[in-house]
């Protein structure tokens, strides 16, 4: 675990802190308002003070508060605006950027518990839910109506869908059926100050003044709260499933072969590479032979009606990209190849390290170069760097595994080696996890100064106070 700095907890909390208004005031608010919904058993406590990636807030936060309503939520935010106290909405604690971390003088506002289905329209090919609902228990529920939410994080089993939209969050299957931002109809959002705004639309169209359900999605609970979100669904995808597994020499090739599906105009439905060191980790984890040394891996899994000529399409380009191709149509076999993917979190945290999980993304025509880039990194500052590519959208999960609670300065020199490396390729610094605490301090390279201040003022608009998850994302 490492520990947030001071630095990142804003004012308010700095104010609550010394006394201003005092701690225990804004307990006895809260008590006195939400009664057992308000929680500080020091288990809950310490829980909230950090999410998934290695990072730790310096302290704990005042309260977690278990929105059960809508109405919860907006006593909450009454409350906190009256006292000035900062606010950090909490979903399943999923997160790798660091931002549902809560800290001294703040109230966590955990909305688990608000996870109804609250209408489900297969006419119209959309739902209404709560937050709190978990990403496959939600499509669990859709199966039963032939229906399903594309978003697909390789963490669908424990993260919630209010949090799937905080962060923009994506997935495996997002190079074919799109990313948080492209299946969400609306939201219900209350505002710092407790109003309640229902943004966006129940239509397919729908331009009615500025999206503001957009400028939501990924906002990292800076702007308001969502407490009801309105999605746009899939009809359940027929016919079979093909997955195509090849092995590369090496994983410059493997990058090749996937820009050259993406420029084929072939559209797998997922798409991902893992290098070599990566490989023999998730291997080892499993239980199962070790790859060929320095074998990188690509996995392309296509469906729908053509799903077999697209499978086929696909094997030759990895064939003669260097690839040692094999094919299959067994949905079982295909889901044991993908396991390796999905167990590589899990392998990486069994090898008992901290892991910085890193989030770049890249133009597809660039990941070859960008694999050439995390080799020169690796060299420059003498760190293995396994990654893996959700390959069918560019996106790269590079990830530094150390010792100790503190990210090693080599270890943040070198991510900032690789930022600078995938901004200078047309990339950008996250593709799906966010910027959080973690990678605020790289924002306004990206942004430039002036989008940067325009950003963080649109942000005071909604929370003119700077109550919402003050130190996440715009710190100067
Ligand atoms: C094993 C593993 C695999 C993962 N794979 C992926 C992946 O493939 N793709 C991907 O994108 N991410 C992935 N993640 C990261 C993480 O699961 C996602 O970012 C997820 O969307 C976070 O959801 P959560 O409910 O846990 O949110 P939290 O971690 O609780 O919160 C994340 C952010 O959202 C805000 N927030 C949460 N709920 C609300 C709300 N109702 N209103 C306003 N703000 C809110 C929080 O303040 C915080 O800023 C993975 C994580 C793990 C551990």
């Amino acid at each position: 675990m490492t520990t947030d700095t001071p630095r990142g907890q804003h004012a308010a909390a700095a104010a609550v802190a010394d006394g201003d208004p005092s701690r225990s005031d804004v307990l006895a608010r809260l008590i006195s308002e939400l009664g057992e919904r308000v929680d500080t058993s020091d288990e809950s406590l310490e829980a909230a003070r950090s999410d998934k990636s290695g990072h730790r807030s310096s302290g704990r936060p005042i309260a977690v508060v278990h929105a059960a309503s809508v109405d919860d939520v907006q006593r909450t935010m009454r409350i906190a605006t009256q006292t000035r106290t900062p606010v950090v909405t909490r979903g399943a604690g999923t997160g790798l950027a660091g931002a549902a971390m809560g800290g001294p003088g703040e109230i966590v506002l955990s909305m688990r518990s608000m996870d109804a289905i609250l209408e489900v329209r297969p006419d119209d090919l959309l739902a209404v839910v709560q937050p709190g609902i978990i990403n496959a228990d939600l499509n669990a529920a859709l199966a039963a109506h032939d229906l399903w939410w594309a978003p697909d994080p390789a963490s669908r089993a424990i993260s919630t869908v209010g949090g799937n939209i905080a962060t923009g969050a994506g997935g495996l299957l997002c190079a074919k059926y799109g990313v948080v931002r492209d299946a969400v109809l609306g939201v219900d959002l209350v505002l710092a100050d407790g109003r309640l705004l229902r943004l966006g639309h129940r239509t397919v169209k729908g331009v009615t003044g500025l999206d503001l359900t957009s400028l939501v999605i990924g906002s990292e609970g800076t702007l308001g709260v969502v407490v009801a979100a309105t999605l746009k669904l899939r009809r359940l995808v027929p016919g079979e499933v093909s997955t195509i597994a090849a092995t590369f020499p090496d994983v410059r090739s493997a990058a090749r072969a996937s820009a050259a599906v993406t420029a084929s105009g072939v559209q797998p439905a997922i798409m991902e590479l893992m290098d070599a060191t990566s490989l023999a980790t998730a291997h080892a984890y499993l239980g199962i032979a070790d790859p060929t040394p320095g074998a990188a891996q690509l996995i392309a899994q296509t469906d729908g009606p053509a799903a077999a000529l697209e499978a086929e399409a696909i094997a030759r380009i990895f064939a003669v990209n260097g690839g040692n191709v094999t094919v299959s149509r067994d949905r079982e076999e295909g889901e044991r190849l993908l396991t390796i993917r999905r167990s590589m979190h899990p392998a990486m945290e069994a090898l008992g390290k901290t892991t910085l999980i890193e989030d770049i993304s890249v133009p597809r025509s660039a990941l070859a170069t960008m694999f050439e880039e995390i080799a020169r990194i690796e060299r420059e500052y003498d760190v293995t760097i396994p990654t893996i590519a959700h390959a069918g959208d560019g996106n790269l999960h590079p990830n530094f595994a150390f010792d100790g609670e503190r990210v090693p300065d080599r270890v943040w020199e070198a991510a900032d080696a690789l930022f600078r490396a995938a901004l200078a390729l047309g990339g950008t610094l996250t593709g799906e996890h966010g910027v959080g605490t973690l990678k605020r301090r790289w924002l306004a390279d990206e942004l430039g100064d002036d989008q940067w201040a325009l950003q963080r003022d649109i942000a005071r608009v909604f929370d003119p106070l700077g109550i919402l998850n003050p130190g996440k994302v715009f710190v100067p």
